[in-house]
C-alpha cells in the first residue's frame, strides 16, 4: 500500500492570493477527506498533486516517487477526476472509455476490451454503455469519470468536489463506488460537505484560507466538533 506525503507546500497566485500556505499532510491508504469551504485551496492542492500546476515551495512524495520532479511516473499511477469533467456528448460511453484507454497506453484491443468492460461494470454503467454521453445524468457522468480515472489501475485517485450537483440517491451510489476503490489505493476526496467525509473517510483534514486547521482520524474529529 502506498502513502502520500505533502511537506511545506505553498502557492501564491500572480494576483497575490495565497492559495496554499505551508501545507503538511500525511495521507495513508484508504479514503481520505479534505474538507473546506469554497476558496479554501482544495482545487489548487488537487491540481498540484495531479502535476497540473507547480507550487512555489515544498515537496510531495507518493511512495518513493518525487511528485514534483517525476511527473511522468506520477501520471502513470494517478487517476484524477477534476471538478469540471467534460465529456464529448455525441460519443457513447463505451467508445469514449476505449479512446481514453488508448491514451492511457492500453494499446492491445483484447486487453482494452477486458479493462473497459470491467470498469463499466464496476461503475454500474454496463447496461448504459451504448448510450451517448450527452444523455447521461450528472451522477452517470461522475461515475463515468471514475471509470476513466481508474484506467491503468492507479495507486492514487484524486476526486475534486465530486458530489456537487448530485441528487441524494446518486450521491450515495457514487460514494459507495469510491469506498470500494479505496480498499486498495489512496483515494483523496475534496469536498465542502461534512457528510461526504464523515460517512466515508477514515482520515481527514480541514483546510481554510490555504491552511490546514486539523488533521485527524474522522471518528475522533467528529466527536470533537
Ligand atoms: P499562476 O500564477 O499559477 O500562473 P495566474 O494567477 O497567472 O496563475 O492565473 C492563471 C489563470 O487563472 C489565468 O488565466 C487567470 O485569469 C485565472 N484566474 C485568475 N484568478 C482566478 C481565480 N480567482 N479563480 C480561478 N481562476 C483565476
Ligand atoms: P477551493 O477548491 O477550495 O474552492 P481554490 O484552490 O480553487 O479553492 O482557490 C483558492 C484561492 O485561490 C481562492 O481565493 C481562489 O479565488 C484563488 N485562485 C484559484 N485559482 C486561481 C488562479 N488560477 N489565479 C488566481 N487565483 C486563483
Amino acid at each position: 500500500p502506498i502513502h502520500l506525503s505533502i511537506r511545506n507546500v505553498s502557492k501564491t497566485y500572480a494576483n497575490g492570493v495565497q492559495a496554499l500556505s505551508h501545507i503538511n499532510l500525511e495521507i495513508p491508504p484508504g479514503m481520505y477527506g479534505l474538507l473546506g469551504p469554497n476558496g479554501a485551496g482544495k482545487s489548487t492542492l488537487m491540481r498540484t498533486l495531479a502535476t497540473l500546476q507547480e507550487p512555489d515551495a515544498g515537496s510531495i512524495h507518493l511512495g518513493d516517487i518525487d511528485v514534483l520532479r517525476q511527473k511522468e511516473e506520477v501520471r502513470q499511477t494517478l487517476g484524477y477526476l477534476p471538478q469540471e469533467f467534460g465529456v464529448y456528448p455525441k460519443v457513447s460511453a463505451e467508445e469514449m472509455l476505449d479512446y481514453f484507454a488508448v491514451l492511457k497506453g492500453i494499446t492491445q484491443r483484447a486487453s482494452r476490451k477486458e479493462v473497459t468492460e470491467g470498469l463499466l461494470k464496476q461503475t454500474n454503467l454496463w447496461d448504459k454503455r451504448k448510450q451517448k454521453l450527452g444523455g447521461f445524468s450528472g451522477g452517470m457522468k461522475q461515475r463515468f469519470g471514475v471509470a476513466v480515472a481508474l484506467l491503468g489501475n492507479p495507486k492514487l485517485l484524486i476526486v475534486d468536489e465530486p458530489t456537487a450537483g448530485l441528487d441524494p440517491a446518486e450521491r450515495v451510489r457514487f460514494l459507495n463506488l469510491l469506498s470500494e476503490v479505496g480498499e486498495n489505493s489512496v483515494v483523496l476526496l475534496s469536498t465542502h460537505i461534512v457528510e461526504d467525509v464523515s460517512e466515508l473517510c477514515t482520515n481527514m483534514a480541514i483546510i481554510n484560507k490555504g491552511q490546514i486547521l486539523l488533521q485527524a482520524n474522522t471518528q475522533e474529529a467528529v466527536m470533537n466538533l
